[in-house]
């Protein structure tokens, strides 16, 4: 399945845990050299451009890696399925066990990060039409790390 592809299977079964029959696995954020993650894969799920207009994917961070520190103007829904860690949302930290919902709101800074010693799995809403992420300046960084709390928690190169 090419990256971009309509894929609205009507039942996609699991074929072992965290991995289902006929999902590829793409490297996150490949395409972009400029930003900076660590550990973190990406599968689709479910995309459908002309109806719904609706993407459902799977993210997978390893034990102590980290998503892109980003913000854009599309929102995220984001439910965590596997494992344990934390995630920035705009100037929040919050602690993520499985079933707890995240909402990303538009052009709100967010990071995900797993567990030192546990994997991050989620599932992650948006729709198929969407604009390029962001990524923080020097001085959205400086801002952002005026919490010492922040400060901590961010990973940006
Ligand atoms: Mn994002």
């Amino acid at each position: 399945m090419s990256d971009n592809q309509e894929f609205r299977p009507i039942n996609l079964a699991q074929c072992e845990p965290f991995r289902w029959q006929g999902v590829d696995e793409f490297i996150y954020k490949a395409e972009d050299g400029t930003a900076s993650f660590k550990d973190v894969s990406r599968r689709k799920l479910f995309i459908e451009s002309a109806e719904s207009g609706i993407e459902l994917r799977y993210f997978e961070i390893g034990p102590g890696g980290h998503t892109t520190l980003e913000k854009h103007d599309h929102m995220h829904l984001v439910i965590p399925i596997r494992g344990r860690g934390s995630c920035l949302v705009e100037n929040r930290l919050f602690e993520l066990s499985i079933n707890d919902m995240i909402h990303v709101p538009s052009w709100s800074w967010h990071q995900f990060r797993a567990a030192e010693d546990e994997f991050l799995g989620f599932l992650c809403l948006v729709k198929v039409d969407r604009d390029r992420p962001t990524l923080p300046s020097e001085s959205d960084l400086e801002r952002l790390k005026q919490d010492p709390q922040i400060a901590e928690f961010i990973r940006h190169r």
